[in-house]
């Protein structure tokens, strides 16, 4: 990972002083520290993929997750609310890091 991998609107170097940043990523957050004044910011890590949300050709709503080479990882349900595939989304996003992985009898 490199700072340019990173969501920054202030460029690379520190918006105080110019100084050199630092930067430790946890959990997909990042913070970013000047090693000279000791100026900080915390970024969302920006995740090269993607959610692509459509209406399928019965007008509900589905999303897939695609990977930076365009590979289709998972595929939704169709929801009749567009709310409710933004929500899955979600918590997606919240949840999916730590789910446990259970195989089910056939
Ligand atoms: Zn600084």
């Amino acid at each position: 990972m490199s700072l340019s991998d990173l969501v920054m609107e202030d460029g690379y170097t520190c918006p105080r002083c110019r100084g050199n940043l630092s930067y430790k990523e946890t959990n997909g957050i990042v913070v970013i520290k000047c090693d000279n004044c000791g100026w900080k910011k915390e970024v969302k890590k920006k995740m090269p993929y993607k959610f692509e949300v459509f209406q399928d050709r019965k007008d509900e709503f589905r999303f897939r997750m695609v990977a930076p080479n365009g590979q289709i990882i998972a595929t939704s349900e169709g929801y009749t609310q567009k709310q409710s595939c933004l929500d899955t989304i979600d918590s997606i996003q919240k949840y999916a890091g730590g789910a446990q992985i259970v195989e089910v009898e056939k």
